[in-house]
C-alpha cells in the first residue's frame, strides 16, 4: 500500500516559512471559542458593575489571543513583543496567548 508517508502532520508553513505548532494553533482556537462563547452567555442588558469588569476581562483576553495567532502565523509564537526575548514554556502553559516574557509583562502592569 502506497501512501503518502512523508505528509507533515504537525507543521504548516506560514507566510514567513516558519513551522506553526498546530497544537498550539487548535488550542488558541478553542481558548477563543471558549471565550466568544462565555459573552454570548453573558446577559449585556443586565450587568452590574461586576459583571462589566468581568466582560472586558474577557474581551480583553479574546484579544490576547487573537493577537497571540495572528503572531503565531507570522512565525512569531514564544517571541516576546517586548524585548524580542522567548516567552518561557512555563509561561505558555499557563497562558498559552502570552506574547510577552515575564519581565516586559511585569513592566506593563506597573
Ligand atoms: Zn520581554
Amino acid at each position: 500500500m502506497t501512501t503518502h508517508a512523508t505528509t507533515d502532520t504537525t507543521t504548516t508553513p506560514p507566510a514567513s516559512g516558519a513551522p506553526v505548532p498546530l497544537d498550539v494553533y487548535e488550542e488558541l482556537t478553542r481558548l477563543e471559542a471558549a471565550r466568544v462563547q462565555q459573552l454570548r452567555a453573558l446577559d449585556d442588558t443586565a450587568l452590574d458593575a461586576v459583571g462589566v469588569a468581568y466582560r472586558d476581562s474577557i474581551l480583553r483576553i479574546l484579544e490576547e489571543i487573537r493577537t497571540s495567532r495572528r503572531r503565531l502565523m507570522a512565525g512569531l509564537h514564544g517571541v516576546c513583543t517586548g524585548c524580542g526575548g522567548e516567552v518561557t514554556a512555563e509561561r505558555l502553559e499557563l497562558r498559552p496567548w502570552a506574547t510577552s516574557c515575564t519581565d516586559c509583562a511585569r513592566r506593563e502592569r506597573s
